[in-house]
């Protein structure tokens, strides 16, 4: 039964969960499943048992639904030839794949991921401290 439950409710119960807006209880009810299968669907997103990400993998933000259609209608993410999710940088206008290890994280960003690949981000913090000085 838990291994059947459907992906896409997954998708959105695991968002909840990292989002804080559910605990592990609330989906071990909603989906009926084990404590210890749940929290191997957190870890294969990336995400530790109190919600946390984990660091030392890259991952991609999960997005919601919306958010990631407005970015694919945008222009702003888009897939690649073999289906991963790629996202612009603001600063060469190429695209890279969507997760840590070709953008730093930003908590504070709407994709969960700095506007600029990590490449074009050093260049313009090392920029920045060659003006100030
Ligand atoms: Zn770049």
């Amino acid at each position: 039964m838990p291994m059947s439950y459907p992906k896409e409710v997954r998708q959105q119960a695991i968002l909840e969960y990292s989002e804080g807006r559910i605990s592990i209880s609330d989906l071990m009810r909603t989906t009926g499943c084990a404590r210890g299968t749940i929290e191997r669907w957190l870890n294969l997103e990336g995400i530790t048992r109190r919600g946390r990400r984990q660091n030392y993998n890259y991952h991609c933000p999960l997005l919601s639904k919306d958010k990631l259609e407005n970015f694919l209608v945008s222009g702003r993410y888009k897939y690649n030839e073999i289906g991963q999710l790629e996202k612009l940088c603001n600063t060469c206008g190429e695209y890279w794949p969507a997760d840590t290890e070709f953008f730093y994280k930003d908590k504070h960003a709407t994709t969960g991921l700095n506007a600029h690949c990590i490449p074009c981000y050093q260049e313009k913090v090392h920029q920045r401290t060659l003006e100030s000085s």
